[in-house]
This record gives C-alpha cells, structure tokens and sequence, in this order.
C-alpha cells in the first residue's frame, strides 16, 4: 500500500492538468502491471432479476419504480448463461439482481451457485467457474450458505462512505451501520470481499472520495468496483441532474489511478456504467489502472429491463457480439485477456495469509 495521504489523494483527484493527469495514470497503469501482470480478467454477467425490496434513490429498478417490467430468469437461463461464459472463456461470472431476502430467493441462489459450479467443471476450468455474487445486504447465515455451496467472491458497494451522503441516497430503513456490518459479514464468512463507490453522486465532494479510497485501504478490501453516477428517469434524483460528461470522466479515471496506487494489488473493474458515460469508458478504465471488465450475459431480451441508469449500453447486443467487441478494447488498452482464469485478487492470499488462524 503506498503513503499517499489524505490531502495528497485530494490533491490527485482534483488534477486538471492533462500532462499531470497523464503522469498520474501511467504511474497506476505500471503498477497494475508491477503488481498483477498484464492481464484483464473477465467476470460475464448475469443479471438475473430486477424485483427488488429496496428503495435506493439513485436506482432505475427501485420498488417504487412502477414503470419497470419486472423479470427473473429461472435456474436453467442463468445456469445456462454461465455455461455460455464457461464456454466462451470467460473463467467468471458474476449473478446480480435486485434485493430479496426472503427464503425463496435464497434457496434460488443457492442452486445456481450449486448448478454452475458442479456443471462448468472441464479440462480448462478444473474448479469451474468463479462465482462473484452481488445481491445486496443478506444475513451472515445466508452468505455462509451462499459460500459452501460455491460462491467465493461478493460485491457490495458502500456506495458512499459519508453518512450524511448515505442517508440523503437511501430511505431511512437503510442505513450505513448496516452496510458496513455486512462487508465485515461477507469477511467473516471467507469471501473475497468487493465493495466500491458512486462518482459524482449530487452533493458529493472530492473530500467524500478521498476519505471513500481511505475507508477501502483500512477495510483490507480485495475487490473494487465504482463507477460514475448516472442520471436514471425512474430514479428519484432525476431532478438534481448530474456532472457533465466530461468532467465525471476524468473524476471516474482518477479515482480508479488513485485507488490503485494507495491499494496495489487489488482488483479493480472497469464498469458499466463508464462505457455508459462514453463508448471507450471501459478501455479507458483500464488505461489508469483497471483490471477486470463484466461482459454482460443477460439474455438481450431481458437487459432493457434492468437498467439501474439511463444509456445502458449494449442493449440490444447478443454475448457473442459482446464477447468480439471487447477482447478489441482489451488489447487497444494495452492489455491481454486473462482466458479460462478466475484472475483472484493477490489481495485476498495475501490478507488470507496474515490473518490469526
Ligand atoms: N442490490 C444489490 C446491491 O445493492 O448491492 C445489487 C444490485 S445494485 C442495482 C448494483 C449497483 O448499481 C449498486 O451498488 C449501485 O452502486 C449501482 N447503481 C444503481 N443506480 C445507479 C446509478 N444511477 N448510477 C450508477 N450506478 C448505479
């Protein structure tokens, strides 16, 4: 972990200098290379329902969003699409979908995790498949099922580390304790534990981010996934707007080149919601530093349904248009794609080692 403190973070989030700028993301772009080679590793996607319990404000598939059409895959599609992602050497997926904590859902979960890690087993991937889960708060019962039955990784964004933030986000009955109680959960129950951030939330400073990359450093968090905030219709923010394009951009990539200088050996995505914001968002991620990207999987049918912001791209794009268009960014960015392998964050050994057994 590098010494950069506080101020100093602040300091190169707010860089507008394009030469300084570019010093700051070639520096993060060799460590990357230092610290985990020079591959970018897939995790497909499956996104396998839209209900959810939750209310965030900033979400396009909130409850009280009445004009989604709600959808869930059942076990078959999505062990089917991770199959396809086996297949396609892809070496990991990842299942999300909105929130549920009720019984039903749970055994879902389970059998899934279950199905894909005994049926994705082969020559090339003698464990099968890796298995992120990102589905929300659970109770720690629920994540060690969750754990046996396969799942080795979970994301669960803070999505800010402000609590004054956190509470003008979200509806009172969530709350911040609680989403910090569940990444120590998810510690505790032996994941590779992902957690991450909104850039450029309305009301957000670039004071909140740096303390954001401070909390991810002293929470030994393996996994980093955040991207830029964006406007969503059927959230209840529309009306606040968003930071222009431009700006969000080069405040998005210098997260993501400070994150990684102050953290090593992490991983980091290059999301969604970047290549969203402008069509070479997810390259551009992995120029300063990035180094995991989430082809999607959802069956194109059901992938305008579940769209947490406006502008989702690639909606109408089959995976196997998918899988072509973005080994192509890959290797513009300078990177190789890290086939048939799960591509765990050193990160995770590492904490794993010098933890008191
Ligand atoms: N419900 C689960 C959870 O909270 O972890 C998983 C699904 S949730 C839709 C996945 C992530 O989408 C959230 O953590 C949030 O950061 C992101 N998201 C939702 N709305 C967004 C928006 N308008 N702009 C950018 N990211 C958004």
């Amino acid at each position: 972990m590098s010494e950069l403190n506080h101020a100093e973070i602040v300091r190169l989030l707010g860089l507008s200098d394009p030469a300084e700028i570019e010093a700051l993301r070639q520096a993060a772009f060799d460590l990357t290379t230092a610290r985990l080679g020079d591959k970018v590793h897939y995790r497909g996607i499956v996104e396998f329902s839209n209900h959810c319990v939750l209310d965030c404000h900033y979400c396009g598939i909130r409850k009280s969003n009445r004009t989604v059409e709600r959808y869930a895959l059942d076990v078959e599609q999505v062990v089917d699409a991770a199959l396809w992602c086996a297949a396609s050497g892809y070496g990991s997926c990842v299942l999300q979908s909105g929130e549920r904590r009720d019984a039903r859902f749970i055994g879902f979960v389970e059998e899934c995790v279950a199905e894909i890690r005994r049926r994705s087993v082969s020559a090339t991937l003698p464990q099968g498949l890796g298995i992120t889960l990102s589905v929300g708060e659970q109770s720690i019962d629920t994540y060690r099922r969750w754990r046996r039955a396969g799942a080795h990784r979970y994301l669960l964004r803070i999505e800010t580390t402000n609590p004054a933030l956190f509470a003008r986000l979200h509806p009172p009955e969530q709350n911040f304790v609680s989403r910090l109680a569940a990444l120590h959960d998810l510690r505790d129950s032996g994941y590779q534990v992902g957690t991450g951030v909104m850039i450029g939330v309305p009301g957000q400073t670039v004071d909140d981010l740096a303390a954001d990359i401070g909390f991810f450093a002293g929470e030994e968090i393996d996994m980093i996934g955040m991207g830029p905030y964006l406007v969503s219709a059927g959230g209840a923010m529309a009306a606040d707007g968003m930071m222009a394009t431009q700006p969000l951009l080069s405040l998005a990539c210098k997260m993501i080149a400070v994150t990684r200088l102050v953290l090593g050996d992490v991983n980091i995505a290059a999301t969604t919601a970047l290549q969203a914001l402008v069509p070479d968002g997810r390259e551009r991620g992995i120029a300063f530093g990035a180094n995991v990207t989430m082809p999607n999987l959802t069956p194109a049918e059901f992938r305008k349904n579940y769209q947490l912001y406006d502008g989702k791209p690639c909606i109408d794009e089959g995976r196997a248009e998918c899988r072509s268009c973005l080994e192509g960014r890959v290797l513009s960015a300078g990177r190789r794609v890290g086939w048939n392998e799960w591509g765990d964050s050193p990160h995770y050994g590492r904490r794993v080692d010098q933890e008191p057994s």
